[in-house]
């Protein structure tokens, strides 16, 4: 992962969001929401802005931050984004509401494991953003990587997690080390994808993206 000095250095450079979204991340800060890093989200925000898809999917709306920064940042793009928790839920449609975004982000109330039909119903997207429960990563892309349009794009967050998955020695929790044991599975799974061109970027807390091969 880059250093903390390094990801500070590029932080400080990011231009200044409009209040609402400032707002947002601070919302995130004090109730402890796991929003993208900054360094992450502009990465994020870069692909969208380059691929400029028709139809995105978001696994994990969290409080609507990430959606909506991707709908902000691109136009054209409809975004179908999927929650578990009623509360965060409930705080991403205030979020999309404010902003008068209800036209292009559609929020879907439930487990990501078991939307699949709602989910189908505005498919194919032509872009994913996987960042919902780690452990259960692999099944989220092999369930809706179906759903992706031919020369699609999936990225995936928190794929080093905080560099636990890079490290060597071993981890004090069990539950740490079940979950770093998945994550490192699901990267070698992925980067063997016969189907896909992928490459890890050590930005935020990792990002692998993965280019449908056409
Ligand atoms: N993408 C958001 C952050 C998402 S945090 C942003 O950057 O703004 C991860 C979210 O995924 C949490 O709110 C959690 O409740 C949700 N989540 C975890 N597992 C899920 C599942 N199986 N189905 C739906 N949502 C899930
Ligand atoms: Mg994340």
């Amino acid at each position: 992962m880059v250093s903390n000095e390094v990801n500070q250095y590029i932080e400080k450079l990011i231009p200044a969001r409009s209040e609402h979204v400032l707002k947002m991340e601070q919302y995130a800060k004090q109730h402890d929401v796991p929003i993208m890093e900054l360094s992450g989200m502009e990465t994020l925000l870069t692909y969208v802005r380059l691929k400029k898809p028709a139809r995105i999917l978001e696994v994990g709306t969290a409080i609507g931050y990430s959606a909506i920064r991707m709908a902000l940042a691109s136009e054209a793009s409809e975004i179908v984004s999927i929650e578990r928790d009623e509360e965060r839920y409930n705080i991403a449609k205030e979020n999309v509401n404010v902003l008068d975004l209800t036209n292009r982000i559609t929020l879907l109330l439930g487990d990501a494991n078991e939307l699949q039909s709602q989910v189908e119903h505005y498919a194919p997207y032509d872009f994913m953003f996987i960042d919902a429960a780690k452990g259960q990563y692999q099944h989220f892309f092999d369930h809706y990587s179906t759903m992706l349009s031919k020369d699609g794009i999936i990225i995936t967050d928190n794929v080093l997690f905080r560099g636990y998955v890079a490290e060597e020695k071993g981890l004090e929790s069990r539950r740490l080390r079940s979950l770093v044991k998945k994550i490192r599975s699901f990267n070698e799974y992925i980067m063997q994808h016969p189907d896909y061109y992928s490459s890890i970027l050590p930005v935020g807390d990792g990002m692998m993206v993965s280019v449908r091969k056409s």
